[in-house]
């Protein structure tokens, strides 16, 4: 297990649907985060490392404390949560300001005293001027200051996470932050940039393409030594936005210095996909898609990583309409697993769409960072439920009790069902497509784990206080 550098914790709660997984999703998508799956008290769970005006946290969202206790594995994930709040430096606690209070709210509150951490509320929905005034309400529940925040419409956001910073201890460099075990190679640094490989059989315009947009005066570049000689790490500045193009020794100075062909080194490839939070995956328009263009791509794929098609020497094309329907259909006919992925077709020599290439960075790194809620993605499989196809087996039927977003990085999504051998592929393609439909994902391999739960639903038994007071709303 990897042991994560020793940030403060901050733990954002909440009952369902107050708008949990957009705020979260909004703190970490302006700094990009890598997400890590930790082991133990958070398996299951997110926790990400962010960072806001430079400050840098862990990140999760204990989404299930407040769900049905009955439910054995919310149960569990209630237990998650609580070992969440447990470590956390500070709570982040959403309300939704389009509501009264709640009863649940209220006992979200009367839990979050007993840890005696500081709390920020987070008044999420006051999308305007006039439901912003709800915001007074909420300082009946004691806990201090109220942020009127819209976390769909970016509003609110800064004030809320100055006053998240503010419960964060100011670390001096380097103390009371350890490093991770064994892996000296991801630096702090690394964590807020885009990484990107450029990857691809040789002669099909890496070194040409990495030049090409070096040379681009509006970008600033540093050389950052990686740890071997061979393999160098670019840093990139494009719109103000960071980049790490990285392993890319030989690709630089071939095309710029020398001409010879450097033997492509396969193990530096499959580093750098490893690396990678993108992979430009580069193909020869004028060649088309080859049988190795397809084994890179699958590898890329079998590593998790998320991928865009990139097809240069866009300028040898004649007739550019026929070829971009005809590469269209090459690549459904040989390669329709790259269903899901992006391509571009760019010129490095005449520097045609060269620079659109960071517009699909962004959009790929983005889906391959982006989690959905449990609940969120609980209600959208429920809904999928009556068009799910119904596998049997001696008259079991095939029952997905629970999902749940595992990690990124590989993207994995968990099911929890009755009887693992009741699902087959064809069914959990079928879910991969619903998912693709609804979340988008462009370029970002799913993972699928079917698990089973061996735990049946409990019996009506004794009755909590909670579900009393559920029963008093309903
Ligand atoms: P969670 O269950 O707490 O993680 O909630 P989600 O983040 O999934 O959000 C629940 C619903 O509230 C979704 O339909 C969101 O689009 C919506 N929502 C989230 N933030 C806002 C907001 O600031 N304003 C409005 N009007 N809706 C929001
Ligand atoms: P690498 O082995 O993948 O790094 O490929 P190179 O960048 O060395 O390119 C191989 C050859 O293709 C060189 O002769 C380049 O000048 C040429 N080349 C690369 N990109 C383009 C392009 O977009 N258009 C044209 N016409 N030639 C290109």
């Amino acid at each position: 297990m990897t042991k994560l550098r020793r940030l403060p914790l901050v733990a954002i709660c909440g009952r369902p649907n107050v708008g949990k997984s957009t705020l979260f999703n909004r703190i970490t998508g302006r700094q990009s985060a890598i997400v890590h799956k930790e082991e133990g008290i958070t398996r299951d769970r997110f926790i990400v490392s962010a960072a806001w005006e430079g400050r840098r946290f862990r990140l999760v969202d204990t989404g299930g404390i407040v769900e049905n206790p009955l439910d054995p594995i919310t149960h569990k994930m209630q237990e998650q949560a609580r070992a969440a709040l447990e470590e956390a430096t500070v709570i982040l606690f959403v309300l939704d300001g389009q509501q009264e209070i709640t009863r649940v709210d209220e006992e979200v509150c009367s839990e979050l005293f007993r840890y005696g951490k500081p709390v920020v509320l987070a008044v999420n929905k006051l999308d305007n001027a006039k439901l912003e005034q709800n915001r007074t309400e909420f300082y009946s529940l004691g806990l201090g200051e109220p942020y009127a925040i819209s976390a769909s419409h970016n509003m609110g956001i800064d004030e809320l996470m100055a006053a998240v910073l503010e419960h964060l201890p100011a670390l001096p460099e380097g103390e009371a932050i350890e490093e991770p075990e064994g892996e000296g190679e991801a630096s702090a640094e690394e964590e807020i940039i885009t990484k990107v490989a450029v990857i691809g059989k040789p002669n099909v315009g890496k070194s040409s393409f990495i030049n090409a947009i070096l040379n681009e005066e509006r970008t600033i570049v540093t050389d950052i030594p990686g740890t071997t000689r061979d393999a160098l790490d670019i840093e990139f500045t494009w719109q103000d936005k960071e980049y790490l193009f990285i392993d890319t020794a030989g690709l630089r100075r071939k095309a710029g210095i020398t001409r010879e062909v450097e033997r492509y080194s396969v193990a530096r490839s499959l580093r750098s996909i490893r690396r990678a939070d993108v992979c430009l995956i580069m193909m020869d328009a004028t060649d088309g898609l080859s049988e190795q263009d397809k084994r890179i791509c699958e590898y890329v794929r079998q590593q998790g990583t998320a991928m865009i098609l990139v097809w240069t020497k866009w300028d040898l094309i004649e007739d550019k309409e026929a070829k971009f329907k005809s590469i269209a259909s090459e690549m459904e006919l040989k390669a329709p697993f790259l269903k899901y992925v992006p391509y571009v077709t760019i010129s490095n020599l005449t520097r045609q769409r060269l620079f659109s290439i960071f517009e699909y960075i962004d959009r790929v790194a983005g889906m391959a960072r982006f989690r959905v809620g449990t609940g969120e993605l609980n209600r959208f499989v429920e809904s999928l439920k009556q068009d799910l196809p119904t596998a049997m087996h001696k008259g079991k039927r095939a029952k997905i009790l629970y999902v749940t977003q595992a990690g990124v990085r590989p993207t994995t999504f968990v099911l929890f069902v009755n009887q693992k051998r009741l699902f087959h592929f064809s069914y959990l393609r079928y879910i991969e497509n619903q998912l693709r439909e609804k979340y988008g994902f462009d370029g970002v391999p799913l993972t699928l784990e079917v698990r089973e739960e061996k735990t049946e639903r409990p019996a009506r038994g004794p009755r909590t206080k909670r579900t009393e007071s559920e029963e008093e709303e309903a």
